[in-house]
């Protein structure tokens, strides 16, 4: 059963829920003001497949300071 992220609209709780398919569609009541003025957050957990694993860090250090004094 996918799990869906909610918010309420009244007191602005954050809230996570298991719903059957059959559910999908109904809006849960919040848990902590109990209005039923909650909207379905857009859950993306299920894109994050390939993933690049950041940024290359190259550490060159081509800019070193030439001023030498002898
Ligand atoms: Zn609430």
């Amino acid at each position: 059963m996918p799990l869906y992220e909610y918010q309420c609209n009244t007191c602005g709780k954050d809230f996570e829920r298991i719903v059957r398919f059959s559910e999908a569609d109904l809006t849960p009541c919040c848990p902590s003001c109990g209005y039923q003025d909650t909207s379905k957050k857009i859950s993306a957990a299920a894109s994050f497949g390939s993933s690049s694993a950041g940024p290359s860090i190259s550490s060159s250090s081509s800019c070193a300071p030439g001023g030498r004094f002898t």
